[in-house]
């Protein structure tokens, strides 16, 4: 192995910055991944943590560094869609002319298994996720290692997803093999989730690729727990395991005021005042347009209201940076913004301690 690369409390950190560097570090992670082992690596969504998808031995190192429960199953990556089928059987028209349309890029889709899939790689569950991620490095690693690779995000389980390859070290130095650093993750939010174990299709997960341009591409009306027209009896079927966890929490609590206009000025304002009267170091997250509204001690601007792919990129990364400052508590102005702002707001809802003033 080059020995060139730095080592993080034992994990390699392969740098794909420069010329003759990437393909380098790439080969490197390849032969780290035909090995059995774990390599961190950069989508247009979070860092992934990968390993080779049919081996469960490799898979148990995930849920192992992760700390992740055994039954909240896995995404895995190809590098192609006609890939899919190695992985799926039965897959309905539907499913591939939403993959023709969308991928690569942030849309995983639920499909029935095949034999071929550990179950460790789906928790037992008679479906598999796939999707082909919109990342030039991470299809190269799919395509140098040839393996599909079962890929959840790369932090510790219950952690603000990681968009840096620093965010990955933070989290997994020193119990994983390596980690691809090809700078912060474009989009910065989770895939959006949507299955076909369901009839309509459902939308498990908000992101990248919305429930607007879903339903266009197909034709047809799509079911959502979120929206509350979800039809299907789920009782005996989870949907997606992991929406019953608490997800993309920072260590410090976190205060989720919605609304908007002066009322919820008011309501973000009220809040500070408390929690700072109760001797709280507060951290403070609001959009551009608010950034004087109270002198909180840490004070981080996401982006302008109007631009939720910037607030989307920079979310992980602003909550990662509040638990580093040591706040007590972490209040966020929420917005209701069309696209990623969804997408946004969902993993807020779920970070929260408390949502305030939701109408
Ligand atoms: P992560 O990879 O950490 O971003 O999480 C992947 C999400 O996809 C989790 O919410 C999982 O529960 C969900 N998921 C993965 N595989 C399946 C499956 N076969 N059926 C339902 N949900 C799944
Ligand atoms: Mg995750």
């Amino acid at each position: 192995m080059d020995l060139k690369w730095p080592l993080v409390k034992g994990t390699l950190l392969l740098r794909a910055g420069e010329d003759g560097e990437e393909k380098k570090a790439l080969q490197a992670a390849a032969e780290i991944l035909q090995a059995g082992g774990r390599v961190a690596f950069p989508t247009e969504t979070v860092y992934g943590l990968g390993t080779n998808a049919l081996d469960p031995e490799a898979v148990r190192g995930i849920f192992r560094a992760k700390r992740r429960p055994a039954d909240n199953p896995l995404i895995v990556h190809l590098a192609a869609l006609e890939q899919a089928g190695e992985l799926a059987q039965n897959i309905p028209p539907a499913a591939v002319r939403l993959a023709k349309h969308f991928w690569p890029g942030p849309l995983t889709l639920i499909l029935p298994k095949r034999g071929a899939v550990p179950g460790i790689v789906t928790a037992g569950l008679p479906s598999v996720a796939v999707r082909v991620p919109a990342h030039s490095l991470a299809l190269k690693l799919l395509r140098t290692a040839g393996l599909p690779l079962a890929a959840p995000s790369a932090n510790l389980s219950g952690h603000p997803s990681p968009t840096t390859a620093e965010h990955v070290l933070e989290d997994l130095a020193g119990s994983i093999e390596a980690v691809l650093d090809g700078g912060p993750c474009p989009i910065g939010v989770e895939s959006t989730v949507l299955s076909f174990m369901f009839s309509p299709p459902a939308l498990l997960r908000p992101g990248g690729v919305t429930l607007e341009m879903l339903e266009e591409v197909l034709g047809a009306k799509i079911q959502s727990p979120d929206l509350g027209n979800f039809k299907t009896d789920y009782t005996a079927t989870p949907p997606a395991p992991g929406m019953k966890y608490r997800h993309y929490a920072p260590r410090a609590p976190l205060f989720l005021v919605e609304g908007a206009g002066p009322a919820q000025g008011r309501r973000l304002l009220a809040l500070c005042t408390s929690l700072t009267a109760r001797g709280l170091k507060i951290g403070l997250v609001v959009f551009a347009e608010s950034q004087g509204i109270f002198p909180a001690p840490v004070l981080k601007v996401l982006s302008s209201r109007r631009d939720p792919a910037t607030a989307a990129a920079r979310l992980y990364g602003v909550l990662r940076e509040m638990d580093a400052a040591g706040v007590d508590a972490i209040v966020v102005e929420g917005f209701e913004a069309a696209g990623l702002g969804g997408a946004v707001m969902n993993r807020l809802r779920k970070a929260a301690v408390q949502v305030i003033g939701a109408e």
